[in-house]
């Protein structure tokens, strides 16, 4: 069997071209004479590596110069943490937007640390759209307001940045950083697990305003601070150096393929063509307000849910695999990050139509 069009939700599809180039230099890295995961983090050929991995994402995102980059360990999960117990400084409270799943696990972990202002919620709405900006509660004491741009299990993305006039504003984009270009001069922290549009999992990227670095208690265990990390470079302790290593033949093939604004432009026309494909259908269909619709993670159900098990083992068949929704949700899930060809939304499309005219 050849390689399938994979459209999990993460760890996701890597580029094809990023795996080739991996494995090539498997064995012996550039003249090495050993692979990258045998490399000392502290040797010259690692440093060589984690410093373009850094330089490029940089250069991909725009990121200012009064920002810090760090590769880390705990996922997006452990962020959840960090946050609370490195930006609080004195404050008691941080503002949290609520849109869905991954909202309420950052909610209920920032909950053990401080107290948290809802300051706008859709879930009496079953999260089916993101909150305008006009209905925002904000707190102006608050320590930060905290946001999911992108809800990778409900496919709810904010199509804005909202304004926090002056508190720091805390994105998780685990599910949407590097799909478009953004001004991350309005963030004071984002962060992004890397299993989705980064690379393989184990890590993730935190990029941090300066001036939010050094407002941890002193007692905060060391590998919980972001000073830690600041100041040794994401190198206090070993890095994932494998997967950082990756993810900078990521952010390098994203260089050769135009950078933000390409992907901005492809992603959009893959999730436009596949919503106007559920749109367009009797048989699938698609809850989230068109204001609000995810351009990574897309979401359907078939008018009978008894035909799903039929319709994933008819996608298996032609090579489309991964598609069966998040277990709180049910139905389908599309994620279609930069890694996924058009060619893999156009054939995903072409199955939806032929099962409905032979199952609808
Ligand atoms: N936030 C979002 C938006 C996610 O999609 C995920 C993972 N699916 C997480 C956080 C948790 O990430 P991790 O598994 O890296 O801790």
């Amino acid at each position: 069997m050849g390689r399938v069009f994979n459209f999990s939700a993460g760890p996701a599809a890597v580029p094809q071209e990023v795996l080739e180039q991996a494995q090539s230099e498997m064995l012996d890295w550039r003249g090495a004479g050993m692979s990258v995961m045998e490399m000392s983090h502290r040797g010259k050929e690692f440093v060589s590596i984690s410093e373009k991995a850094e330089a490029d994402l940089r250069e991909l995102m725009a990121i200012p110069p009064n920002y810090k980059v760090m590769f880390l360990q705990g996922g997006a999960s452990l962020q959840f943490a960090m946050i609370p117990m490195n930006l609080l400084a004195g404050k008691t409270g941080a503002d949290y937007i609520n849109t869905g799943a991954w909202s309420k696990k950052a909610i209920a972990e920032a909950k053990r640390f401080c107290e948290v202002n809802v300051a706008a919620s859709t879930e009496a709405e079953s999260f089916m759209r993101a909150p305008s900006q006009d209905e925002l509660t904000l707190n102006s004491e608050a320590a930060y307001v905290h946001y999911t741009p992108n809800e990778t299990i409900g496919g709810v993305e904010f199509s804005y940045v909202p304004e926090t006039a002056g508190v720091p504003l805390v994105a998780d984009m685990s599910s949407t950083i590097l799909s478009r270009p953004i001004d991350v001069s309005k963030f004071g922290i984002i962060y992004a697990g890397a299993q989705k549009n980064i690379g393989p999992a184990g890590m993730a990227v935190v990029i941090v305003r300066e001036e939010l670095i050094g407002l941890a208690d002193g007692n905060l265990a060391a590998m919980l601070n972001y000073k830690t990390h600041a100041d040794g470079g994401s190198m206090y302790n070993t890095p994932p150096t494998y997967t950082w290593y990756l993810a900078g033949l990521v952010f390098d093939w994203l260089k050769r393929n135009g950078g933000l604004a390409a992907m901005a432009a492809i992603n959009e026309r893959k999730a436009k063509k596949l919503y106007a494909a559920i749109d367009g259908s009797e048989f699938y269909s698609n809850p989230v307000d068109t204001s609000s619709r995810s351009w990574m993670n897309v979401p359907f159900t078939l008018a009978n849910p008894d035909l799903d098990a039929d319709f994933l083992s008819g996608a298996g068949e032609r090579g489309l695999v991964t598609l069966k929704g998040h277990r709180s949700v049910g139905g389908m899930r599309a994620s279609i990050y930069n890694a996924m060809p058009e060619a893999g939304v156009d054939a995903l499309i072409e199955f939806m139509g032929e099962f409905e005219k032979r199952r609808g």
